[in-house]
């Protein structure tokens, strides 16, 4: 028996869980109110306070002793200041996979009609997305 190489499996696991392409279609039905984006999860992105130890906040200038990483705001000013999730394409999706998606923080519609994922890359492979990685070498169990 052949073992797969790792890039083998992500590939049919991506396969597997994500289904088509259907950016078209999603904006249609929001263009025609059929669902909208209140019905989209996750389209702001949480604050992370993944920087730790004392930081000056990026925007208001006082020190906190997290701010987000990508920002280097603090909790407020993110708040205040952010901003709708840029989506480029609209992917049907395994309700698995949107489960798994969600709880990454991804921009997901989930509701009676579908799984849709809302991915904010686009130009590069779906394997090489650092959301689908982390998903596939948690199921996995692999350690990075
Ligand atoms: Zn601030």
């Amino acid at each position: 028996m052949n073992e797969q190489t790792t890039e083998q499996q992500i590939d049919s696991f991506v396969f597997r869980e994500i289904y088509a392409c259907q950016t078209g279609l999603i904006e249609e039905v929001f263009k025609q109110q059929i669902f909208t984006v209140d019905d989209v999860y996750n389209l702001y992105r949480e604050f992370d306070g993944q920087l730790p130890s004392v930081n000056t906040c990026a925007e208001c200038q006082i020190a906190f002793s997290c701010l987000d990483s990508e920002t280097g705001e603090c909790e407020s000013c993110f708040e205040a200041n952010q901003m709708p999730q840029e989506i480029f394409e609209w992917w049907l999706v395994s309700p698995w996979l949107g489960k798994k998606l969600l709880l990454e923080g991804e921009p997901v519609i989930d509701n009676g009609y579908g799984t849709w994922w809302g991915r904010t890359t686009t130009g590069q492979a779906i394997s090489l997305d650092d959301v689908i990685e982390k998903i596939f070498t948690d199921l996995m169990g692999y350690t990075k």
